[in-house]
């Protein structure tokens, strides 16, 4: 294992009559052919309570595929305890032990589980079998495999001995315990948010998103198949407040790795302060947060990597991605061409059930996040600013749906252009196109976000400028491509200001966060 290298996983083709297609097919039958009953499961103990909930497939909200139940604070502090004795060993054990388990899970998610989790994707959070494969198949196979070859390089560091000195550093796990709160828009963000600190020898107690319950119990459960040892993670479906209030409550917080709402994020990050008397260590936090993700194009740029790229970012799984483009900035002069199009393809766009092979676009997420983008559909509709020049309409009959809109805006701070809308909804401001410095300026400081960004341009001096001036408006920048779709090992994900601690998931530093070395001194 020492040598381990990882390479990313092939993105599989799913052609008719394939046998990835077969497997996939099975699977979705399998779940829809009966209710999965999904139980809390702390340490060895699986528990049912009677809080029931159930989870929806959102583009056929009558149909309930999933049941699940709440855990209540006494049962968090109950995973808290067990996780704790279970911590001793696992923190313990050869690195190579705890490796092998998550190198399992990647191989069955790889092979054998691969339709399974695709399947629980596509029902419980809409995505089509493409992005399902993305997202449940490479992305989390890889993050399991990378983050094995990352921590080893990790830890090949150990500080010089000499004479009669020898200095070692051991590489430990922290104290206490981590929480990880998962988001619906990523199956392999839950996987990764709690495989990653169990790997480097912590104990997880995982809140995973009600609308991707059912995904994440499969790949809760496949690491326990892999040999997981009980406790080490616990599966703990709650309710957001009473899961905040119980960890942050816990002396023996070791830290929070969380994918979610800034609003969220920024509650919990308070809580902490005020419990931070209580805390044997300082709490670690970790939060990944959205984006008002930019297009920045330049009068120099290709017009239809322009085109594509953008309704790529901006509709692919709905814009629901962290990193989907929501606001694109357009010379005048290009933009009859770009918007003509784009219209084009718009139109052309098929919105459906996430199973149709031809979909490329189902419903969003919730009656919840359907209300929010009708909002910002109504204030597109209301605004004398604001023309609609494609879709606009939506329709929650059977499944949350939205059509993928594309907005023109005279005003390059409405707050369409500065708020964080999670939906297919793209708002493009044409601009003077030898105003470029200042809608640059503008760009930078719009949102208050700082995810990801990208610039279309063929001019290498102003792609060096637009990068100079946008060095901290985007975590990951993009240069004559999407904004989205960042690949595990070749873009480390993630981003600053209001976007989050930019950890950078994915990439070698990341892990740091989870260890709490300890430097060895010994005189002979
Ligand atoms: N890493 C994904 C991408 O680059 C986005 C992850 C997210 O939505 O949080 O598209």
């Amino acid at each position: 294992l020492a040598n381990f290298k990882a390479t990313n996983e092939p993105i599989l083709q799913f052609l008719p009559g394939s046998q990835e297609r077969k497997d996939v097919e099975a699977a979705v039958a399998n779940f829809q052919s009966a209710q999965t009953d999904i139980p809390i499961v702390i340490g060895d103990e699986e528990i049912r309570t009677n809080q029931v909930k159930y989870q929806v497939s959102p583009f056929d909200h009558q149909k309930q595929i999933a049941k699940y139940h709440y855990a209540d604070g006494n049962l968090i502090q109950k995973a808290i305890d067990v996780s704790l004795k279970a911590r001793h060993d696992w923190e313990r054990a050869p690195f190579e032990k705890r490796a092998e388990v998550f190198l399992k899970a990647a191989d069955m998610i790889a092979k054998e589980r691969r339709g399974e989790v695709l399947a629980s994707t596509m029902l419980g959070q809409g995505k089509n079998l493409i992005q399902a494969e993305i997202d449940s198949g490479p992305e989390l196979i890889d993050f399991l495999r990378f983050d094995v070859e990352y921590a080893l390089e990790l830890m090949k560091y150990q500080p010089i001995s000499e004479g009669s000195i020898h200095n070692s550093m051991v590489y430990r796990g922290m104290e206490g315990f981590w929480a990880a709160v998962s988001p619906f828009n990523f199956t392999a963000i839950g996987g990764h948010l709690t495989s990653a600190p169990a790997l480097m020898g912590n104990v997880v107690q995982w809140k995973p998103s009600d609308t991707a319950m059912l995904s994440s119990y499969t790949v809760y459960k496949i690491y326990r198949e892999a040999g997981l040892p009980a406790g080490i993670i616990n599966f703990l479906p709650s309710d957001g407040p009473v899961f905040g209030d119980a960890i942050t409550a816990s002396p023996d917080l070791a830290g929070i790795n969380f994918t979610g709402s800034v609003r969220t994020f920024r509650h919990l990050w308070k809580q902490v302060a005020n419990n931070l008397e209580n805390y044997r260590s300082f709490p670690r936090l970790i939060g990944e947060c959205g984006g008002k993700n930019f297009h920045f194009v330049h009068k120099s740029a290709d017009v239809d990597s322009v085109v594509m790229g953008t309704i790529r970012s901006a509709f692919e799984y709905g814009g629901q991605k962290c990193s989907a483009c929501s606001r694109a900035y357009i010379p005048q002069s290009m933009w009859p061409e770009v918007k003509q199009k784009l219209v084009n393809i718009q139109k052309e766009i098929k919105l459906g059930s996430a199973l149709d092979a031809d979909t490329f676009l189902s419903a969003v997420i919730d009656d919840k996040s359907f209300d929010r983008i009708k909002g910002y559909l109504n204030h597109a509709k209301s605004s004398d600013n604001l023309e609609i020049v494609a879709g606009g309409n939506c329709d929650d009959s059977k499944g949350y749906y939205v059509e993928p809109t594309i907005i023109e805006t005279k005003d390059p701070q409405d707050t369409i252009m500065q708020q964080e809308i999670f939906g297919p909804v793209l708002t493009v401001y044409p601009y003077p196109d030898d105003e470029y410095k200042s809608v640059m300026n503008l760009v930078n400081t719009t949102s208050p976000f700082g995810l990801t960004g990208s610039v279309f341009a063929k001019d290498q001096a102003i792609i060096d400028e637009v990068h100079d001036t946008l060095i901290q408006a985007a975590g990951n920048f993009y240069i004559n491509d999407k904004s989205t779709g960042s690949v595990v090992g070749q873009q480390p994900f993630g981003g600053a200001r209001n976007s989050g601690t930019n950890d950078k998931a994915g990439g070698p530093h990341y892990l740091l966060r989870f260890l709490s070395p300890q430097a060895v001194k010994e005189s002979k």
